[in-house]
């Protein structure tokens, strides 16, 4: 695999517009690192000044402070964010994550991961990003729905069905979009409330939710596999699967690449890790962490992290948080492949040393991009009153998902870059097209 892989420390020295921005220079922030490695790409295609300060930060930074209250009656203060990074492309998208460590910087940056991720992949949506400094597992169903309801409250004025559109990211389900959605529709009766469904995606199938949309994560990992894979001299059938994080995204990858003959040999999350030469049943596995919280105590050789990291595998799926494959972790992994389910599981140290070490990564705008996908087939559905059968999602799903695979192959060709550069590249030909024919107002 060639590369051109260039440190962020490098960058921060190097790039102008960092310069120019007066970025803090802490090169372990996540802010830093994606955006230098979006600048990076950017200077390969000449990408023109304006453009590249623009995507350098994001358009809006709304934070917002309230009060709910808890079961035995006292009240606790929540601290949420919503950052609206760009909608050149259209209405901002992108999760709300519920975790006890959300930071504004590492908001910016999935806000920033998802306008690249909608370009890359086509879909008519910028990127935005949100999040409450919450842990869910310290807090009832009652007191979840409050927070839910509250901070849809919060930032009511600042999103909308035609400007800004949620859905589930890590602590987030289903069930969190539909008391949001509802909160938002009460709020906003009318002649026109039902245009309210549509201002989240993820929503349950029975309330404006689409068939497929609970796994388009899961299945947008497995067919950029499956179209990138002979590249390597690999197929699904028959191949050892490691995964880090066995959540929504981890555990359908699982499920899916299971049912089509590989085997899930390695799975490591918050509670424990877990080995089986044979291959776990990924079916069995995710009943068992639905009811448990995780995969520890399911059947089969308990082993440790670094133990994880080390199994030889030929694809890891790392599924969890960002920035968990640094240099330590990279210089253990055993796999030929790893397919970034989750956003920015990788540091640009890591990185270096995965290429130097030859190992291919499927960066997380491309690998992880089913799940804003389905949701804009959700969007769309909603919009039209309809509903499309699950043959038709995963048919749609998969051709946007081949398409920016193969729109990210070429930009490698091209430019000989590795393919996180080249995923970027072809992000930000896009962009800079729609820069170029809008022009910057006024
Ligand atoms: N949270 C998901 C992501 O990071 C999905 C976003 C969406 O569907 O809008 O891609």
């Amino acid at each position: 695999m060639s590369t051109t892989a260039v440190s962020a420390q490098k960058l921060a020295e190097l790039d102008p517009v960092i310069e120019e921005l007066g970025f803090p220079r802490d090169p372990d922030n996540l802010y830093l690192q994606t955006v230098s490695t979006m600048l990076q790409a950017a200077d390969i295609i000449d990408l023109k000044h304006r453009v590249k300060i623009i995507l350098a930060q994001p358009k809006n930074e709304i934070m917002v402070h309230f009060p709910v209250r808890m079961d035995d009656g006292h009240h606790r203060l929540f601290k949420g964010y919503r950052v609206q990074h760009n909608n050149a492309l259209g209405p901002y998208k992108g999760g709300l994550r519920f975790h006890h460590n959300v930071h504004l910087d590492d908001v910016k940056s999935l806000a920033f991961l998802m306008t690249m991720k909608c370009s890359l992949v086509r879909v008519p949506f910028g990127g935005g990003k949100g999040g409450v400094k919450v842990n869910p597992r310290e807090h009832s169903v009652t007191e979840m729905e409050r927070v839910t309801r509250r901070f849809c409250s919060a930032i009511m004025n600042s999103i909308g069905p035609e400007y800004d559109i949620p859905a589930p990211d890590v602590g987030t389900t289903a069930q969190h979009m539909a008391w949001f959605a509802d909160t938002y529709m009460m709020s906003n009766e009318g002649k026109d409330a039902n245009t309210g469904l549509r201002v989240v995606t993820g929503k349950p199938v029975e309330f404006g939710g689409s068939l497929g949309r609970e796994k388009a994560t899961g299945q947008g990992v497995v067919d950029t596999l499956v179209e990138l894979l002979p590249e390597v001299g690999l197929k699904v059938a028959g191949m050892k699967v490691s995964v880090l994080g066995f959540g929504n995204v981890g555990s359908w990858a699982a499920r899916i690449l299971q049912d089509m003959g590989a085997k899930v040999i390695a799975v490591a999350d918050h509670t424990g890790a877990i080995r089986s030469d044979s291959g776990f049943d990924c079916h069995a596995l995710a009943e068992h962490c639905r009811i448990e919280g995780g995969v520890k105590g399911f059947p089969g050789d308990t082993i440790t992290t670094d133990e994880f990291y080390q199994t030889p595998v030929d694809v890891m799926v790392p599924a969890a948080l960002e920035q968990m494959i640094t240099s330590r972790e990279a210089q253990m992994i055993k796999a030929k492949v790893i397919a970034e389910g989750a956003n920015a599981p990788t540091t640009p140290a890591g990185d270096r040393i995965l290429a130097e070490r030859g190992i291919e990564v499927v960066p997380a705008i491309l690998a992880n991009a089913g799940g804003v996908t389905v949701s804009y087939f959700e969007w769309v559905q909603n919009k039209t009153s309809s509903y499309w059968d699950i043959e038709q999602v995963d048919r749609e799903l998969n051709r946007h998902m081949v398409m920016a695979a193969r729109r990210t192959v070429l930009a490698r060709q091209k430019y000989g870059v590795d393919l996180r550069t080249a995923a970027y590249i072809a992000a930000l030909e896009h962009i800079g097209k729609a820069y170029s024919v809008r022009g910057i107002f006024p």
